[in-house]
């Protein structure tokens, strides 16, 4: 705690009574998070292969390989600040992405495409239960979003990767 925190004028003596968070047993929202993000995997990983067998085209896994996702996953099994920002942005601009996709190819849809577009809808289902559950206050919380000085769910983020953070109730930066 730094000398500003101390002689901070808005940090009232309710704050400092409240039990700090903690970051040390992963909470439901967290666990969520793994559990739709193997899902999407695994939807992702299958939609790859059917399009690769169908398309007999072995180049096409390159591409159609869940690169992204997989990582992100690993970094938030690490947690911290940026993993939790990075997937956040990524999450939910997939889901938009892959929702506005989705449409076009539900209103432009000819052939037997139906595997392809379920398993399209399924990733977008994934993606928006990701992206809710990183958001939840318990996963904001275990990702370190939470003043630890008056414990306020404010954060102002000083960079867009979220790698430090700034209170907007009590001024503190961590
Ligand atoms: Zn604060």
């Amino acid at each position: 705690m730094t000398e500003d925190d101390q002689q901070n004028p808005y940090r009232s003596p309710v704050d400092a009574e409240t039990e700090p968070t903690d970051t040390t047993s992963i909470p439901g929202s967290v666990a969520f998070v793994f559990v739709s993000g193997f899902f999407l995997l695994l939807i992702q990983f299958t939609e790859a292969g059917y399009l690769v067998w169908r398309q007999q085209n072995i180049n096409l896994a390159f591409w159609l390989f869940p690169a992204v996702p997989l990582l992100l996953l690993i970094s938030l099994a690490f947690g911290g600040k940026v993993a939790w920002a990075c997937s956040r942005y990524y999450f939910g601009f997939s889901f938009l992405l892959g929702t506005g996709i989705f449409i076009v190819r539900v209103i432009s849809s000819g052939d037997d495409m139906y595997i392809t577009e379920l398993a399209l809808l399924c990733s977008q289902v994934a993606n928006l239960v990701i992206f809710l559950s990183l958001g939840h206050p318990k996963s904001r919380a275990y990702f370190q979003m939470i003043c630890p000085v008056c414990n306020t769910d404010y954060p102002q983020p000083a960079d867009w990767l979220c790698a430090k953070t700034t209170c907007r109730k009590c001024g503190h930066q961590w």
